[in-house]
């Protein structure tokens, strides 16, 4: 590290950076975009690899050591492991990871292993192939489970985590079978409280299916027992007693986690964010663009963590919710 740590108003300090590549996406998951997908930025006002890596390097510099390359969907930017060993490269990147939605990761493990990716977040919401077709509107619950199959032959990629977004009134048939994928592949399936960064602005509380809700049903089959957590994690996690795995529970909507957040977001045209709920954001790319200096952009940087939010304000009254949906966020 070079300069003092970034630290946020709150005293919180920031080490987590999660990057999005491309708000494009192959999906159109109910819960994040529309159907007809969104209007796409311009491939000019997309950061380009050269950009990211400074933005990262500088970030690293500042005491950020785990990076995520987040989306839209991160594996279809063109060369995207090129852009994963450029950041893996960084002096200060400790932890490299992405989250994909799988469909190209059968094509694609073993390039994002060896560019140094060293956690894989894989969005998987329904095993049953109608339903995840309901919920993705793509028929591809065969290639996902195929890239998943792909990526657990690399033990580097090892433990792999599966993302189920968790919403009531859809996803109480899934419990027992993810219940039961866990314990029999090397996944950790972690479940996620729905969220308002729907683009449809449809999200209602009566929608989130609590993650204690679901660790219940679970536990009365499959009795688990809770595991210290970390510092700054986001999920709650469970193992089974009989030792067959681990399940995860990230309910950001009943339980928030904000007190020790450690977390900043780069959107795909260069502008950081510093909640995923935040409505205002800083613009990095005009300054990179016209010339600005690692210490002017390092004073546009601190400023705006400094001005991180104490918390989200989800089922709060007045509770805005942010225009970007999630995948324009980077999630
Ligand atoms: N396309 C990649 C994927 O789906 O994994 C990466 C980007 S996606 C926006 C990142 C994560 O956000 C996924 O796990 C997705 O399920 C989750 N997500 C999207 N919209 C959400 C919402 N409204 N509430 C909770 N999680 C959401
Ligand atoms: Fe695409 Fe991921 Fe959003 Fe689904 S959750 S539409 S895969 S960005």
């Amino acid at each position: 590290m070079t300069s003092a740590q970034l630290v946020d108003g709150h005293g919180r300090a920031i080490s987590d950076l999660r990057v999005s590549v491309t708000d494009r996406c192959n999906f159109r998951c109910q819960y994040c975009m529309p159907a007809e997908g969104l209007p796409w930025l311009d491939r000019d006002s997309v950061l380009t690899f050269e950009e990211i890596t400074r933005l990262v390097e500088l970030l690293a510099s500042l005491g950020v050591s785990d990076v995520r390359l987040t989306g839209g969907e991160p594996l279809i930017r063109k060369d995207f492991p090129d852009l994963a060993a450029m950041i893996a490269a960084i002096p200060g990147v400790k932890d490299l990871a992405v989250t994909t939605n799988g469909f190209l990761l059968e094509r694609d493990a073993e390039a994002l292993v060896a560019a140094g990716i060293n956690r894989f977040n894989v969005s998987l919401d329904s095993l049953e192939r109608d339903r995840f077709y309901r919920l993705t509107r793509r028929d591809s619950l065969p290639q996902v489970l195929a890239g998943l199959d792909r990526l657990a032959e690399f033990p580097a990629a090892h433990p792999i985590k599966v993302n189920a977004v968790a919403m009531r009134g859809v996803t109480e048939a899934e419990i027992l079978p993810f219940a039961e994928f866990a314990r029999q592949r090397p996944f950790e399936v972690r479940f996620i409280e729905f969220m308002p960064l729907d683009a449809d602005h449809s999200w209602s509380p009566e929608q989130v299916l609590p993650g204690s809700e679901i660790r219940e049903v679970i536990n009365n089959v499959y009795p688990m027992t809770e595991v210290a957590r970390e510092p700054s994690a986001t999920a709650r996690v469970f193992r089974f007693n009989d030792g067959k795995g681990q399940m995860g529970f990230i309910n950001p909507v009943s339980e928030p986690f904000c007190d020790d957040c450690n977390r900043i977001r780069l959107t795909a045209e260069g502008t950081l964010r510093t909640c995923l709920f935040s409505i205002g954001e800083t613009d990095l790319r005009g300054p990179l663009r016209s010339g600005a200096s690692d210490a002017d952009l390092e004073q546009l940087i601190r400023d705006a963590v400094w001005k991180k939010e104490l918390k989200h304000h989800v089922g709060d009254p007045g509770f805005v919710q942010p225009s970007r949906s999630m995948s324009a966020i980077g999630g």
